[in-house]
Order: structure tokens, then sequence, then C-alpha cells
């Protein structure tokens, strides 16, 4: 069998699967945020707990944002920033007695959703996660592209394109810079600029509540976010021209994007129109858990 972790900012999540994808068994625990000790024995206790449970010996995948740097082999880039700088793949295959392998989180989603998800049979698949964090990752013949640096796919933290006057310089990013995608796209981003309209303070499934119910201000924000992530997209079709573009993460629960996104991304590529699938995940938020588990090819289950 196959176990995939997804480390997340507020959730562990543990998925064991067998070779024709069926769930034989799903976990989730609180991530202990700021503790990377703590984080590394909540991993391996799931680990432990499903091979007792299912009396099995699994591999081992984990769904982490950030990347193992080629260079130090350490994470970088990660947004759980207690992450950073540690050897997170080696401390945990020495916990559990086994390599384990890590990707990023969105590139998961991308190669999930390209085996058995709203990407099956495409050959060029390209994921977002709209989330907490904004991620890209990109999954090529069922293939994780990961890339010489591994950051591959790495989108949210490029510029919004054609920005407006009143999106310079943009809002400061974890990152360092200011204006990156992640600060206009990600959930805290899309309540921020709800605030900004109606000095209401709301989570992103409550805006888009709001916005079905007639709030303006509501309708204003989920207008503006289309657009930012049409304008987002569109560099990406313009360099890769995926054959599907698959969203996932907590805001692709807005159904109005998979609409609205595909008509205002043909504003923007160079091109004389798209017929570019724009989908939602089919696995929804196990895309990320499924994507770790199939980091292990079948042979080696
Ligand atoms: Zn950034």
């Amino acid at each position: 069998m196959r176990i995939g972790i997804d480390l997340g900012g507020t959730k562990i999540e543990a998925i064991a699967i067998g070779d024709d994808g069926a769930t034989l068994l799903r976990r989730r625990v609180p991530t202990p945020s700021g503790n990377y000790s703590a984080i590394l024995e909540a991993i391996a206790g799931l680990v432990r707990s499903a091979e007792q449970e299912l009396a099995g010996h699994g591999t081992v995948g984990i769904a982490s944002p950030g990347a193992i740097s080629p260079r130090t082999g350490l994470v970088k880039n990660s947004n759980s920033t207690v992450l950073n700088g540690r050897p997170l793949d080696r401390d945990l295959a020495a916990k559990l007695g086994r390599p384990v392998r890590i990707e990023n989180d969105a590139n998961c989603l991308a190669l999930s959703e390209a085996v058995d998800g709203a990407a099956a049979g495409a050959d060029v698949v390209f994921g977002v996660i709209l989330g907490t964090g904004v991620g890209g990752g990109l999954a090529v013949n069922r293939t994780i592209v990961g890339g010489r640096n591994r950051i591959g796919g790495e989108w949210g933290h490029n510029p919004l394109p054609w920005p407006r006057d009143d999106e310079r310089p943009g809002p400061a990013c974890f990152c360092g810079k200011a204006g990156c995608i992640e600060t206009f796209l990600s959930g805290p981003a899309l309540a921020r600029d709800y605030l900004t309209r109606s000095g209401s303070k709301l989570t992103a499934e409550e805006i888009a509540l709001a916005a079905d119910c007639d709030d303006v201000a509501a309708q204003g924000c989920l207008k503006l976010y289309e657009d930012r992530l049409a304008r987002s997209l569109a560099t990406i079709i313009n360099v890769l021209d995926p054959d599907v573009v698959v969203l996932g993460g907590g805001l692709s629960n807005i159904t109005e994007l998979c609409a609205a996104v595909p008509k205002l991304v043909a504003g923007y590529v160079f091109s004389d129109g798209i017929d570019t699938p724009i989908v939602r995940a089919v696995h929804g938020d196990s895309s990320g858990v499924r994507g770790a588990a199939w980091l292990w090819p079948v042979s080696s289950a």
C-alpha cells in the first residue's frame, strides 16, 4: 500500500491507498504549529497507526509547502516557516526507518489529478492551489516536473500580471517581496479585500456565500478576484500552454471561478482564442494527500 501525508499549516492528513487508488484509510490531526519535532512525531504517529490498523507496511510520500533545496538538502520556500532550513525528508526517513519522498503540495495536486482526477489522460497538467497560500505544480505524462532548482510551477511568488495602479507595489509577502500573486489570490488576501470594502471581517467561504446573497461588496471582491486569477493564469498559458489547468485548495470551492475565469483568461493570452479547460480538482481537498501517495510508483509499493 501507499501512504500519503499532506502536511498543511492547520492540519496533517494521512491516507492509505491500494494499487487501484481505492482509499483504505484516512486520518487527520491538527498541525502542531511552530513546533518542528512535534510535527515529525505527528507524521510518524499517523504512519504507525495506519500500518497497525491495516496490518501492512507502506511507502510514504509527503505533500508539503516549499521544497527540498538541491543545494542544501534543507526545506526552502515553505510558508510553514518552521520547516525552512530543516532536513525534513532525512529526519522523517530516520524516524520511519525507510526512504520518504517529499513534494510540494501543488505538485502533488497536479500529479493526483493527472493520474485519476480532473485531468486524467491529459499529458501536460498545471495544478493550482488557492488556499492559505497560493502555489502551482506541473505534471507531464503523469510525472512531476520538479525542475532543476525544485521550483518548477512556483507561480504564487511571481508578481501579479498587468497590475492596476492601485495594485502597485502590492502587499508585502512573506517571501520578502511585494505584490506576489499569493498576496492577491490567497484566502487571507480575499478576506483583506473584503474588509477594506465593507469594514467587516469574513472568511473566504463566508464571502462566497455573501456574494450569493446579493452582498455588493462580496460580489465586487469576487469579480476582482476572478480577474486577478485570469491574469495570473494567462501568463502560465502563454509560456506552457498546458492541456488542462486544475484548481484546488479551499478557494476552488467557489464554483463561479471555473465558469468565469476561462472567458476572462481569453482576454489576456496571446492567442486568437483558447479552449484550455480550467476545472476544479476531482479529489477536492484530498488531491494533495493522494498525490503524495502516488509519489511512489506501483512496483515499489
Ligand atoms: Zn511572495
